[in-house]
């Protein structure tokens, strides 16, 4: 059993949130009970995970994708008020990192990507960002695109999209998770093969296309499950508290 503040001190000292420029509050977004014991992960705060979580008793949920994002309407309305409404009356604490959890360098969304589909990291995909969200590396010897979509599908559990902009083989690869596909144009600075993010829009084909690399839309969701089951294990491990992390399936 771990104190709400000293679970929240350690995600502070281990995310370091106030480095990051961010879209939302990152860190305890709504108060619940001060004691945990369990702590559930998820991807996304919406109302079938926090039913899950209050099924299985949690004390706590920590999540990717939480609330009170930039040019939102802030009242607690509808949908919001609903998930907000599950949270208190369960006395559920919910836990968001954003950004502060894509870039972190071993347990965030990218980093745990790449130990996924067998990437090496080799530095940040953003230039001049010591906190890149997004990395470049290489894979151990160079494969077909086609190859490389079928080792994601298998990793992953999701068929990804997969343009061949190239015939090439891929060796040098740049990857953001979630939606990130405006930053093929900062893979294509890079020089890379191959691009991998969660979404894909209309025009990212005709640039994979056009400027000849591979692009692997991998899912928004799958791509940015890893994170939060990383920081869940090692919170689980350094208070002795459990953890689950539940899968609310999305297919985008
Ligand atoms: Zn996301």
């Amino acid at each position: 059993m771990v104190q709400r503040a000293e679970l929240e001190g350690e995600l502070r000292r281990l995310l370091e949130p106030e480095q990051f420029k961010d879209y939302c509050p990152n860190g305890l977004q709504v108060e619940g009970r001060d004691e945990i014991e369990k702590i559930v992960t998820g991807v996304t705060a919406c109302r079938d995970l926090i039913l899950a979580a209050r099924e299985k008793g949690a004390d706590a949920i920590l999540v990717h994708h939480g609330y009170f994002w930039r040019n939102e309407n802030p009242c607690l309305t509808g949908m919001k008020y609903e998930r907000i409404r599950l949270l208190m009356e369960s006395q559920i604490n919910l836990f968001a990192y954003h950004l502060p959890l894509d870039a972190h360098p071993e347990l965030g969304n990218n980093a745990q990507l790449a130990k996924r589909l067998g990437v090496q990291v080799e530095g940040g995909l953003e230039p001049r960002n010591e906190r890149s969200v997004g990395n470049v590396g290489r894979l151990a010897s160079p494969i077909k695109g086609q190859d490389f979509a079928r080792i994601i599908e298998q990793r992953l559990k999701r068929k990804p999209l997969h343009i061949a902009g190239t015939d090439k083989l891929i060796r040098r690869v740049a990857w953001c998770t979630g939606g990130a596909q405006n930053y093929i144009d900062l893979a294509l600075d890079a020089g890379v093969d191959a691009f991998i993010t969660g979404e894909a829009s209309e025009q990212t084909v005709h640039i994979a296309r056009e400027a000849g690399i591979h692009f692997f839309a991998a899912g928004h969701h799958a791509t940015e499950r890893y994170g939060v089951q990383a920081i869940g294990n090692y919170l689980a491990e350094k208070f002795h508290i459990r953890h689950e992390y539940i899968d609310i399936p999305n297919p985008v």
